[in-house]
């Protein structure tokens, strides 16, 4: 029997399936990992990858971590995610290709529901909702659960990077605490605009050098270039833009004691949990400490609350945290097994 597929990353995943629409040149990955607790949820992602198997393993990875993700923010929903290959760096997603992604998720039947990730916007799932009910972080009235999941994302990444402030440096208060923030879109700016109302000292980095400088000029922080953010001295590594930046030679570069942010797949390889935990850095699961946005779109697809039941259940989000962290004080695990494990048990997988 096949167990992989040739991919390491496949995890008895339920389905991962491959749409292309010659006319509007959409080429898409949807994986399905988990439906044991309801339908699988996860946003859609645009990006040029090096080639067809990045993009699948990338669904495989993103997928799985949505199982974790929902599991662990409570959510009645399994995991599952979305990648559009992007023809080139930069490429803007067409309509068509949003039309053609949306019958996509409608051919599945509500078995995978969409939101938007990186590059991916309110705008665009209006689009997509053209051809499917099964798509959330749509537009919402002022007050609804729902909307541009992204400065839901921040608020939670912020109320863990404090709750880790105080748990790896005995911080009470964010003022003076230094912290190095990798990405500044949409959550790596969000979180950077809270953390600079607390007094925080940051440095930013981004591909596009005149994000971070215009942010940093408005929040007064200061920039350095994107191959530096990782090995400063500081105190929090805020991973905020793309996954698998955690590897053994980053890691052995790092000079920091705490290692929070909202990118996803944080750690290129389960070995490198463990060689953050062996250095003595610690972490917060990229999946318990980013569960703002789909607590927020969760909510918006189930029609389970308001606004205000969003922001009582990512409040929670420190919670959380520190439950992986004291298991892994008592087990001695590192944070990211112990979180795997918990989610797990969660999904009926442990
Ligand atoms: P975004 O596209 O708004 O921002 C990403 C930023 O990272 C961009 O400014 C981009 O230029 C920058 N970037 C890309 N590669 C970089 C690199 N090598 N070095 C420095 N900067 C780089 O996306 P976002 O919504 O802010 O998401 C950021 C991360 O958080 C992603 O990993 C995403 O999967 C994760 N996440 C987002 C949400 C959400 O609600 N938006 C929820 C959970 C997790």
């Amino acid at each position: 029997m096949l167990t992989d597929w040739g991919f390491p990353d496949f995890d008895d995943h339920e389905g991962v399936h491959l749409f292309t629409d010659r006319d509007s040149g959409l080429s898409a990955v949807i994986a399905i990992h988990s439906t044991k607790l309801g339908p699988a949820a996860g946003g859609v992602r645009f990006w040029n990858y090096a080639d067809s198997k990045a993009a699948i393993t990338d669904a495989l990875r993103l997928s799985r971590g949505m199982s974790y993700k929902n599991a662990m923010a409570g959510l009645p929903m399994g995991g599952g995610k979305g990648v559009v290959l992007a023809p080139r760096q930069g490429a803007a997603i067409t309509p068509a290709q949003l039309e053609a992604f949306g019958r996509a998720v409608e051919s599945l039947g509500g078995r995978y529901v969409t939101a938007e990730d990186v590059g991916m916007s309110e705008n665009s799932m209006k689009i997509v909702a053209t051809q499917t009910r099964h798509v959330s972080g749509l537009p919402v009235a002022a007050g609804s659960a729902g909307g541009d999941p992204g400065p839901v994302t921040a608020m939670g990444v912020y109320l863990g990077v404090k709750a880790a402030a105080k748990r790896g440096l005995g911080a009470d208060s964010m003022r003076g605490v230094r912290v190095s923030i990798q990405g500044v879109g949409s959550v790596g700016g969000g979180l950077a605009r809270l953390l600079a109302k607390d007094g925080a000292v940051l440095t930013l980095a981004d591909i596009h050098g005149e994000h971070a400088k215009a942010l940093a000029a408005e929040i007064g922080a200061a920039v350095v270039p994107t191959e530096e953010i990782l090995g400063l001295e500081t105190d929090i590594v805020s991973p905020n833009a793309l996954g698998a930046i955690l590897t053994e030679a980053s890691i052995a570069a790092l000079r920091c004691k705490v290692v929070a942010g909202g990118a996803n797949n944080q750690l290129a390889t389960r070995a490198d949990g463990h060689r953050l935990h062996g250095r003595g850095i610690l972490y917060a699961p990229d999946y318990v400490i980013n569960a703002g946005g789909i607590i927020n779109v969760g909510l918006e697809y189930l029609g389970l609350g308001d606004r205000a039941e969003v922001m009582a259940r990512v409040d929670k989000i420190p919670e959380r945290l520190i439950e992986v962290w004291d298991e892994s004080d008592r087990t001695g695990d590192p944070e990211s097994e112990v979180a795997d494990r918990i989610a797990q048990r969660l999904i009926g997988r442990g």
